[in-house]
């Protein structure tokens, strides 16, 4: 049952799926432990159907504090890391735009949408990007343009933003993406390869760039172009 459409999308955008809200409930409490504490984001959490962001035969493990695979080599992130990065990304100023490099599955897209006024969200495989933006569509996100292309480059177009999330792992801080943050701006991601990597969190002052590291993670890499 879980993941299919047959379930309407006033149901799913409630909260309706298979798991119990038990089940949720006991993942929203987890992230709580771990320092989750803006409430609108555990809200955003506790309702978004992240069931409906994996295949149907992983379904049954969408409330699981953990990654799952999404094909293409690349995984949905674990709830407790897009909860991690968009508190990082929102709990000092909250953004107006933001650019996310990496729709994957399209989860940490509709958390941002849940939460900010317009999400800009970039990724180079064609296919993923496909499945994100029906799911996106069928639980009614209209604030969200899409783009396939290398989210290395950013989206100029569109420049300069409040936020910027990546989902995937540069080695180091991509310049152009700093360069389209807006003064006072903020980025989230994570940089390094294999098991030293970081995520780190940028700000754009008046004087320049500011680092700060937040915690270890683990991300699949940035790939440059596409396919
Ligand atoms: N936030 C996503 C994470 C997906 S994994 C989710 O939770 O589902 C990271 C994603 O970044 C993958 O989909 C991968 O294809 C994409 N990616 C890697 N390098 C990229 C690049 N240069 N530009 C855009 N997307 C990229």
């Amino acid at each position: 049952m879980a993941g299919d459409e047959s379930v309407t999308a006033g149901a799913v955008h409630r909260g309706i799926g298979m798991t119990s809200e038990r089940t949720r409930a006991r993942l929203i409490q987890r992230l709580e432990e771990a320092g989750i504490r803006m409430p609108e984001l555990l809200e955003t959490m506790r309702m978004l159907p992240r069931h409906l962001f994996v295949d149907e035969a992983l379904a049954s493990r969408a409330y699981e504090d953990s990654a799952l695979p999404i094909g293409h080599g690349q995984t949905i992130s674990q709830p407790y890391t897009v909860a991690r990065m968009t508190q990082a990304l929102i709990e000092q100023r909250r953004p107006d735009t933001v650019l996310e490099i990496g729709t994957g599955s399209g989860f940490q897209t509709a958390v941002l949408a849940s939460l900010v006024r317009r999400v800009y969200s970039v990724e180079r495989v064609d296919e993923l990007l496909e499945r994100a933006q029906s799911r996106l569509r069928l639980l009614k996100f209209r604030n969200i343009r899409f783009r396939h292309g290398d989210g290395s480059l950013g989206w100029p177009e569109y420049a300069p933003f409040g936020g910027i999330l990546v989902t995937a792992a540069p080695r180091g801080v991509p310049r152009n993406l700093a360069e389209q943050l807006a003064p006072g701006g903020i980025m989230v991601l994570p940089i390094g390869e294999g098991d030293a990597q970081v995520l780190l969190r940028v700000t754009r002052s008046e004087a320049g760039f500011e680092h700060e590291v937040l915690e270890p993670v683990s991300f699949v890499p940035l790939v440059a172009g596409v396919s």
